[in-house]
């Protein structure tokens, strides 16, 4: 069974429409989403169709919980503050209901998924350190977890002691733990500006993160069509 681990899509159509052909032509069978569909940018609703249309399994970001109106957003910059109340202009009652009735954790046959943490997925926080890896690690019962959320992606191994690295490529054994950051589809933070998502083969227990060119111009044609931030479009040329 080959899987797509897509996370932080944000409205981005075009990095969304580039990243499942991708998954596709790979011969991904089952597209596992972590949060954050909508949020920053212009096409929310047209993503989650997306999603569903490709009978993704969508597990909760604090973006989708914060356009569902289910956490408080006064802890969010001003832009991302901006783009929720637009967001919510935007989404119709179905895609409010389906947003809000996501769960946080999706269990799979050999991993889990979810958009921040394990320990406390409710919390929305960042794992970060090897500490932060630490606290969810000691709540996976499975030898794998694909996490999304700081956009940034990365990989933490349990073995004798915590380390990480940042190769795209990890093989993953059921003697260690092993948590993968996917990067993000529509907003990537590590200053490469292409779309990131992961493949993971089940036979052959191996995750591949891969890196997709889409066409950026668009989607910062379009954010400031939709009199959204300019600097949300900006930094998606950045890459940050
Ligand atoms: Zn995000």
């Amino acid at each position: 069974m080959q899987y797509a681990i897509l996370s932080d899509i944000h409205g981005n159509l075009e990095a969304l429409e580039a990243v499942l052909a991708s998954a596709r032509a790979q011969g991904a069978e089952q597209i596992v989403c972590l949060g954050d569909v909508v949020g920053y940018g212009p096409q929310p609703v047209e993503c989650l169709q997306l999603l569903l249309k490709a009978n993704a399994t969508i597990v909760a970001g604090n973006h989708d919980f914060a356009v569902a109106d289910r956490i408080d957003i006064s802890n969010f910059n001003v832009f991302a503050r901006e783009a929720t109340l637009w967001t919510r202009e935007q989404l119709g009652d179905e895609e409010r209901r389906i947003l809000s009735e996501l769960p946080l954790v999706a269990e799979f046959d050999g991993f889990t998924a979810v958009h921040g943490t394990l320990h406390t997925p409710e919390l929305f926080d960042y794992v970060q350190t090897t500490y932060d890896a630490h606290l969810s690690m000691q709540e996976m019962q499975q030898p794998l977890c694909f996490i999304g959320h700081s956009h940034v992606p990365i990989t933490f191994v349990q073995d004798e002691t915590i380390s990480y690295h940042l190769s795209p490529t990890t093989t993953v054994s059921s003697h260690t733990k092993t948590i993968v950051n996917v990067g993000s589809v529509g907003q990537p933070r590590d200053f490469d500006a292409r779309a990131c998502y992961a493949l993971y083969d089940a036979q052959r227990h191996r995750v591949e993160r891969v890196r997709i060119p889409y066409d950026i111009d668009s989607v910062i044609a379009k954010i400031r069509r939709a009199g959204l931030p300019r600097p949300l479009g900006e930094r998606l040329r950045a890459g940050r």
